[in-house]
């Protein structure tokens, strides 16, 4: 489980400690340098570094980062909101030690997720992990309800000596083939025992869909440990590939047409040791709170769309018949609706059982996004919110009369239009705080400007390689 408390000036109780003895053990196996990784508001992985005989001082006082990170965009530029974007002023990055690990796809380096805070030792109201453990310490205080979550990643394999900026697909075997396994036999296998070196439980890898795609789903840990192996989990992926002579990119839309990079989402609620999404009275074993908790999410995703799906390029993923679930429905193990309520299989329910989300991909911060996600789940809750009629078949099919009755909308189209949504989400906003709420809007309303004028081509073209 994550400690859901503040980092602290000085260092929690026990951590320098902790820190001095690991970093002794690390340097001993030859790793010489620690990855701080956080991410920022656009959904870009941004990193410190520091030698290995410094992680004692980090775990103490922090590492120096200007909070101007908070209002990057995909492409480096910097937006400003009220409080955010300014070229003043200096956060500490806080490693959380508990996910220190040595990275087994890059030699000499181990990694660790921080949390920021100010020099004054409070919180930085802009940081997306701080925020994530603070919406799962209220569930938790509020509700007596703790969760199980796992993020899905998908990515595309390309040739790094295809020319300037170009996607090549490194394989050519068909969508899920066998052919496509043999041909990235080494790197997946290597890519195996990275993730197991590194504590990732895998259940499953494959070639997927799209050209050169492919797919790794993980255990399922509490939110925040979630999100961090997320992070963790591309960190590999990239590292491991480029051993191989290979380019990964988790861009929604690697090409502007097909199908695209999900980064699905799979939570399920829990109190006092049962998982409240089976063994209920309510449909397919769902408890009344379960049912609450996938109304108040399917309620909420039009807004939600702003933080699941960040980028321009996320638009060209959202698109019907593609899997990527575009509609505000639910539906059992459907893949159209976007929420499917997954059972598991008869005799492991109890463990099994979840929601998943899918209009969600991987150029979303991931804290933002699980933790705005159980906000409107818990908010459905706290409201007894009733769950409507499930939908089965494909949405896309409906006429707009059907649609309609059955209350079924198209989820936004662009980002702006998402983002209108985000900003008439008093739930969402309040979850966020304002800082963050402000943040998210004035980014995402950045990456819209940054591709007016460009065709969907030239927007893929844009964000390959930024994810
Ligand atoms: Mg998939």
């Amino acid at each position: 489980m994550t400690t859901l408390a503040d980092p602290v000036p000085g260092g929690r109780p026990g951590d320098v400690e902790r820190a001095v003895e690991r970093a002794a053990e690390l340097t001993g196996r030859g790793v010489c340098g620690i990855v701080l990784a956080y991410v920022d508001t656009a959904g870009v992985g941004r990193v410190k570094t520091v030698p290995t005989t410094r992680l004692a001082d980090a775990a103490a006082w922090g590492v120096g980062m200007s909070p101007v990170f908070d209002t990057f965009l995909a492409d480096d530029s910097i937006v400003t909101t009220d409080v955010l974007g300014s070229p003043d002023g200096d956060l500490r990055l806080y490693p959380d030690l508990d996910r220190l690990v040595e990275l087994a796809g890059q030699p000499g380096w181990a990694w660790a997720p921080v949390d920021r805070i100010t020099q004054e030792g409070e919180s930085h109201p802009g940081c997306s992990r701080t925020f994530l453990r603070r919406i799962v310490a209220d569930a938790g205080a509020r509700l007596g309800i703790t969760f199980r979550a796992a993020v899905e990643i998908e990515w595309s394999v390309g040739r790094a000596t295809a020319p300037d900026g170009t996607f090549v697909p490194a394989v050519s075997g068909p969508a899920y083939g066998a052919a496509r396994q043999v041909e990235l036999s080494d790197c997946t296998a290597d890519l195996l025992t990275a993730l197991a070196a590194q504590g990732v439980e895998v259940d499953q890898i494959h070639p997927e869909y799209a050209a050169g795609q492919f797919e790794v789903s993980v255990g399922a840990l509490d939110p925040v440990a979630a999100a961090d192996r997320s992070v963790l989990v591309r960190q590999t992926v990239r590292a491991v590939a480029q051993r191989h002579g290979l380019r990964v990119s988790f861009s929604p839309a690697v090409l502007a047409a097909g199908v695209g990079n999900g980064g699905h989402l799979h939570l399920s609620c829990w109190r006092g040791g049962v998982n409240l999404h089976s063994g209920g009275g309510g449909r397919y074993g769902m408890t009344a709170d379960a049912e609450s908790f996938t109304a108040g999410v399917l309620a909420r995703l039009p807004a939600l769309t702003a933080v699941t799906a960040p980028s321009p390029a996320s638009y060209l993923r959202l698109r019907p018949s593609q899997w990527a679930g575009v509609f505000t429905a639910w539906g059992r193990e459907t893949r159209e609706t976007a929420l499917r309520v997954v059972t598991g299989t008869t005799g492991r329910r109890e463990r099994d059982a979840n929601l998943e989300v899918k209009p969600v991909d991987l150029a979303a911060n991931p804290y933002l996004a699980l933790g705005c996600v159980i906000a409107a789940g818990l908010d459905g809750i706290t409201d007894a919110a009733p769950l409507p009629a499930e939908v089965t078949g494909d949405p896309a099919r409906f006429g707009a009369d059907e649609a309609a009755a059955r209350g079924v909308r198209r989820l936004p189209a662009t980002l702006t239009a998402a983002v209108e949504a985000f900003r008439a989400d008093k739930v969402l906003r309040t979850a966020l705080g304002p800082v963050l709420a402000d943040a998210v809007t004035a980014v995402r309303l950045g990456e819209a400007a940054a591709v007016e004028g460009l065709d969907d081509a030239q927007v893929a073209a844009a964000y390959r390689w930024k994810y």
